[in-house]
């Protein structure tokens, strides 16, 4: 599935960031609904450009399918 970017970016740390829209995301802890972000731009050292990492988190943290489904719900 790909990730859909937003158009807006901002600039933390000195890089320039996008976030993906609402999605549904895994980690060891389990699903949880957050934002992904990739950085753009990288006005830093090390070597960001492109980077995509979790932005934050929403929810708690639950099944695939309950993710799922709350995710729908905030999307209606
Ligand atoms: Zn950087």
């Amino acid at each position: 599935m790909g990730i859909k970017w937003l158009n807006n970016s901002f600039i933390a740390s000195g890089d320039t960031l996008v976030l993906s829209e609402l999605m549904v995301l895994q980690s060891a802890a389990g699903h949880y609904i957050g934002h992904l972000c990739k950085t753009i731009k990288c006005n830093c050292k090390d070597e960001h450009l492109g980077c995509i990492e979790p932005y934050d988190r929403l929810s708690g943290y639950m099944s695939y399918e309950q993710a799922t489904k709350q995710l729908q719900t905030i999307r209606n």
